[in-house]
This record gives structure tokens, C-alpha cells and sequence, in this order.
């Protein structure tokens, strides 16, 4: 038995169990209410680390012994339960930038949706059309959560989902 682990570049949007369920707490009169988060809890979009964008997707180590991780491309690691250590540069450049790729095409749409959302707001507000802004914002969000984010989503897992896994041995001690 080789001392191996697993490492899976983890795409930040791909895990859909991760979603937080909200809590409820009994309100007066009987009344379901939604517990508050505090804003520092509160899941971040796309639910990613900082940094992610300009550092690649993050890759998961499964360590042998279960623990688990997650590591920036380059990133060293000793496992604090077994004391193995990982070394994410082992993994193939060309590899890692592939999937780079495909987080990056994928994170265009919402950008670029972004963008144009607010250089109409920008717009509008020169021209005095304040209204339109209200209306457009808003607009702008229920197109993208209803209607493009669940396909695009679905788009992004299976093209991440082709992608190789790979063995990424522990160092000798
Ligand atoms: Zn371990």
C-alpha cells in the first residue's frame, strides 16, 4: 500500500449539498421566522474562499487517513492527524490550468451580466431615469437566479465533472 492521497481541484460553485438550510425559530403568535445569520456567516456567493479568482480554484486533498483540505495551486500541506504532507505543484500545470479555464469561461456570463447591469444603471441615472433603475436592478437579478444561473450551473458541473481526479502522493518523512 502506497501512502496516497486524493486532490480534486474543487470548483467553489460545484458542492450543492454544502447549501446552508435555513433555521427556523418559533416567533410570536406561533409564527415560523427565519433565524438571522449574522452577515459574517452568511454564505458568500458562489461560496468561495478569497482570493479564488485571481489564485484558481481551490483543490481538495483527501488525505489518506480522512482528513481533508483545501489548498491553493502551488500550496504545501502536512495532514495534522498522520503528519503525511502533500505538495500541490506535483500536480500537472497543464491540468490545473484546465480547469482555470473552465472556472474562468463560466465566471464570464455573470460578469459580464454584471456589467451591463450596472452600466444601465449608470446610464439611466445620467439621463434622469431614475425609475428605470429600480425597476431594472431588481430585473436584472430575478433573470439571473430564475432563469440563467441553474443551467449555467448545471453547464459548470458537468464540464468540471469530466475532469481527471488526481493521485498526489504523500512525501516521504
Ligand atoms: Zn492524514
Amino acid at each position: 500500500m502506497g501512502k496516497r492521497g486524493r486532490a480534486q481541484a474543487d470548483s467553489g460553485e460545484l458542492d450543492l449539498s454544502n447549501e446552508a438550510k435555513p433555521e427556523y425559530t418559533k416567533g410570536p403568535f406561533g409564527m415560523k421566522r427565519r433565524k438571522r445569520v449574522p452577515f459574517s456567516e452568511r454564505e458568500r456567493i458562489g461560496h468561495e474562499a478569497p482570493g479564488t479568482v485571481l489564485r484558481g480554484p481551490l483543490i481538495t486533498v483527501d488525505c489518506e487517513c480522512g482528513e481533508k483540505t483545501e489548498l491553493h495551486y502551488g500550496d504545501r500541506w502536512s495532514c495534522p492527524n498522520c503528519s503525511r504532507s502533500y505538495d500541490t505543484s506535483k500536480i500537472p500545470r497543464d491540468q490545473y490550468e484546465k480547469i482555470r479555464k473552465i472556472q474562468f469561461r463560466y465566471r464570464l456570463l455573470p460578469i459580464a451580466l454584471g456589467a451591463v447591469s450596472i452600466s444601465l444603471a449608470i446610464f439611466f441615472t445620467l439621463t434622469g431615469n431614475v425609475f428605470a433603475v429600480f425597476v431594472l436592478l431588481p430585473s436584472a437579478l430575478v433573470v439571473w437566479f430564475m432563469l440563467l444561473r441553474p443551467p449555467h450551473r448545471r453547464g459548470f458541473d458537468k464540464a468540471i465533472s469530466d475532469l481527471p481526479t488526481w493521485d498526489l502522493r504523500a512525501e516521504s518523512e
